[in-house]
């Protein structure tokens, strides 16, 4: 039977494909690759968590003295199992052989004993894996602080690139692993349509759909699917009128992204002669090839952190030197800009527990806080970019400032590493120019303070948004209150980019709205002359820039400023749009 969900667009487009459903089962667990040097850890965390599953079914068994002989049976079963070398000293074999994390490696064990018990001719033996799943399910919630990341599944001979993920919830992690499978789109039940993981299907250039709440439940493997993701609809079992509707639809965008491939080496120019900066935001060196086949001019935010996030430890400094020097001289000597790693909130490293943000993640130990923080970790990254700055021109972005001091740290930091550089006699570009994440409300609001300290500034809208506005932009249970008009964030925006015009600071947009083209001539007749978007976005946004012309929006767009009235407001950027 056809039915219809409705959720929040992440990005648009059509996809037509069948469901690939992401079990949310403890069982389903991180795949992660452990540093040689977490390996003795992850045993030790393994270790821990099987004694804390013992002590768990004594108790259980203690407490239940009078229970039915069959309940205590079942525990000292399932005991047994953890004194089982198959259960408890294979997996530790698999840590140390695969370098992979105690869940990955435990619930690989388990697929084998598994596969053994179903091959018994005993009924009661075979009936025996269960117990076997049952006890490594309570290790697993054990090893687990956190909900574990999705798995894929097997296609079931179909090719990725039909196939539609449905899960639950997708961690930033995951997104990234589908980097290396190319999925026709994917849609979840949770997530706001800024979070970073959405942010990340936006970067695969896929249809997808967020926000759905029931989808997982909903939808069964292998049904047909059309997610509709303009709209932010998926349609389940469609009939056959609509499929052929929505394949007319789908033929035609892409017909018209063919058409807007021909804009790559246009120059981006207004009507009236005002040029523009088209840069892109990346999340992994792989990513230069498509930024560089969307004409971009530059990489306007490198959001590092991804980098590392489906890995168990820090990496080293020639490990991050030569990914960022593999984005330099990728992008041949147009400008990148390398941004410190903004960790914490939605990007969790899995790293020591020590350094993990814990309550209130988006107000806590983010970004630069973290950084800062952690100087070792942070003279790292800086050396690491300071060596990358001698193959081409790179830029330093600080994420989330909100005090000066926080500017004046990061410079003694930099300083730091560029003595020991010098001390070692490695070259590296002296006059690296530093700029700052306009994201917080009092940062837009004392941009006076940023300016004089800093070379550039980069207004990160996503969470500008979500600190003005009081909205988790992860949160699909408040997505509908994320407003980029409304007019306290507009006055921010248009009071940092006049602010930095004056001033001559150079200033850029790098969060979702500069790639949202219903919004690029509001930007423009505010004065905002450089953009950072997903490369997917770029020509959307260049084709509305050659239509547009300056002289007229910018009175055009202060009028619009003056609106108060959400209604009017965009009635109005309606009107400048037709
Ligand atoms: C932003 O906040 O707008 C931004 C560009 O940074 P991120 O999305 O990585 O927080
Ligand atoms: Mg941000």
């Amino acid at each position: 039977m056809s039915f219809t969900l409705h959720g929040l667009s992440v990005s648009d487009g059509i996809a037509i494909g069948r469901a690939l459903l992401m079990s949310h089962a403890t069982l389903e667990v991180s795949h992660l690759t452990v540093g040689p040097r977490m390996v003795e850890k992850e045993i030790a965390r393994f270790d821990q968590a099987v004694e804390a599953v013992k002590q768990e079914l004594a108790t259980i068994k203690e407490s239940t003295g009078h229970a039915p002989a069959e309940l205590a049976a079942f525990i000292d079963i399932h005991a047994m199992f953890l004194e089982d070398p198959e259960l408890v000293e294979k997996p530790r074999e698999i840590i140390r052989a695969r370098r992979c994390n105690a869940e990955w490696a435990l619930v690989q064990q388990m697929e084998q004993l598994v596969k053994q018990f179903e091959a018994f001719d005993d009924p009661y033996l075979r009936e025996r894996k269960f117990d076997v799943r049952q006890v490594v399910e309570r290790v697993i919630k054990e090893l687990l602080g956190h909900p574990g990341r999705a798995v894929m599944k097997a296609g079931k001979g179909l090719k990725e690139e039909m196939l539609i993920v449905v899960a639950h919830d997708l961690s930033p992690a995951d997104v990234i692993s589908f980097k290396e499978h190319r999925f026709a789109s994917f849609i979840t039940d949770v997530g706001g349509a800024t979070s970073h993981t959405a942010i990340l299907a936006r970067s695969l250039a896929i249809p997808s759909v967020v926000g759905l709440e029931n989808a997982r439940a909903l939808i069964r493997d292998d049904e047909m699917l059309i997610v509709d993701g303009l709209r932010g609809v998926v349609i389940v079992d469609p009939d056959e009128r609509v499929l052929e509707e929505y394949r007319l639809r789908k033929n035609q965008i892409e017909l018209e992204e063919t058409k807007l491939k021909r804009l790559k080496n246009a120059k981006s120019q207004t009507i009236d002669g005002i040029d523009v900066n088209l840069y892109a935001n990346i999340e992994l060196p792989v990513d230069v090839p498509e930024a560089l086949a969307d004409g971009a001019e530059g990489v306007g935010l490198f959001r590092t952190e991804f980098l590392f996030l489906d890995r168990g430890d820090m990496p080293d400094e020639q490990e991050q030197f030569e990914a960022y020097k593999k984005v330099v001289k990728g992008m041949g000597g147009r400008p990148v800009t390398i941004r410190t790693f903004d960790l914490g909130n939605d990007k969790d490293l899995h790293v020591d527990a020590s350094i993990r943000v814990q309550t209130n993640p988006a107000l806590g130990r983010r970004a630069i806080r973290l950084s800062l923080a952690e100087p070792q970790m942070f003279q790292t990254q800086l050396r690491a970019i300071l060596r990358a700055s001698r193959f081409g021109p790179v830029k330093l972005l600080i994420p989330m400032l909100a005090h000066a001091h926080e500017i004046d740290q990061t410079m003694a930091a930099l300083e730091q590493a560029k003595s020991s550089l010098r001390g070692e006699k490695i070259v590296f570009d002296e006059n690296i120019e530093v700029g700052g994440m306009i994201e917080i409300p009092a940062a837009a609001l004392a941009i006076g303070l940023f300016m004089r300290r800093l070379d550039f500034l980069s207004i990160g809208t996503n969470d500008l948004i979500q600190y003005t506005l009081a909205i988790d932009r992860s949160d699909e249970q408040v997505a509908a209150l994320y407003d980029p008009l409304h007019p306290a964030v507009l006055m921010l925006l248009a009071h940092t980019i006049t602010s930095a015009e004056k001033a001559d600071i150079p200033v850029s947009v790098c969060g979702e709205m500069a790639g949202d083209p219903k919004l690029t001539r509001l930007f423009l007749g505010m004065g905002l002359r450089t953009f950072s978007m997903h490369p997917s976005q770029i020509l959307k946004v260049k084709n509305r820039i050659l239509k547009a012309d300056v002289s007229e929006l910018a009175p055009a767009v202060r009028r619009i400023l003056r609106l108060e009235e959400p209604g009017k407001l965009r009635e109005a950027l309606e009107k400048l749009n037709s």
